[in-house]
């Protein structure tokens, strides 16, 4: 079902008070709110367990970073879907930029992680965007497509409509320069494009779209007021409890 989220990437920070100081404060500062939003915060795994905790009594929901592609076993250091899902965690990333760099993940891989997350019913937020040189070169759009198709139209209609995709131009993460929120826009409106040729009108309406990359809460407003933006894939700003209830309080 399409709706609105903020979700939050602590990526590899913090430590464990905090986290756990982090996650009491948001839930703290959203209690009782009505918010136009769905919240989800996804820290390092070693504190899924603490963050379901506090969200059991808030409306802040749990994601994971990262999730094996193999259903369990002998893979020394990795985290199964099940697993996940046995600590009450709803979502998680797939296809981060940085898992795609340092990690070597491809869309193949991806598509893995996808199929083990639906399987335990998870919501996998499938990121995607292109490098500064393809968007350069004018070759955005065919990057996109390529990780969205190989990554997740192997997805029957029942699947695809558990997914959330987030675009994530890569020169946008970290650097503080915002994709404009034209340029968003043209995406998203492209993603969306795909997605009802591949699945029909009324499943693209249905789908949930994030944006990613160096969005505050300066610039959230004027992103998340796009026709096909449906809130975003915050990193650094979600590290600060202020800055990340202010994109929150952007819808
Ligand atoms: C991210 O890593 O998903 C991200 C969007 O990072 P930032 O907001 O820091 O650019």
């Amino acid at each position: 079902m399409r709706k609105n989220i903020v979700a939050g990437n602590w990526k590899m920070n913090l430590n464990f008070t905090e986290a756990e100081e982090l996650a009491a404060i948001l839930a703290e500062q959203l209690e009782g709110k009505s918010l136009k939003c769905e919240v989800v915060i996804c820290p390092p795994a070693l504190y899924l367990e603490m963050a379901t905790d506090f969200a059991e009594e808030s409306v802040v929901k749990v994601g994971a970073q990262n999730v094996s592609n193999q259903e369990s076993g002998a893979y020394t250091g990795e985290i199964a879907a099940g697993m996940l899902a046995s600590v009450d965690v709803e979502y998680c990333l797939v296809g981060h930029s940085e898992r795609r760099k340092y990690f070597n993940e491809d869309n193949a891989f991806l598509a893995q992680k996808v199929d083990k997350l639906l399987d335990h019913d998870l919501t996998p937020v499938y990121c995607c965007g292109e490098q500064l040189e393809e968007r350069e070169k004018g070759n955005h759009f065919t990057v996109v497509e390529q990780q969205i198709s190989e990554g997740l139209f192997h997805l029957n209609d029942g699947e695809f409509s558990n997914v959330v995709i987030a675009y994530e131009p890569v020169w946008a993460i970290g650097t503080g320069v915002t994709a404009s929120s034209e340029q968003a826009q043209e995406m998203h409106a492209f993603i969306r494009g795909l997605v009802a040729k591949k699945y029909g009108e009324e499943l693209a309406e249905e789908t949930t779209l994030l944006y990613g990359g160096s969005c505050n809460s300066k610039n959230a407003k004027e992103l998340f007021s796009q026709s096909d933006v449906d809130g975003g894939l915050i990193g650094g700003a979600s590290l600060k409890a202020e800055e990340f209830v202010a994109i929150i309080n952007s819808f």
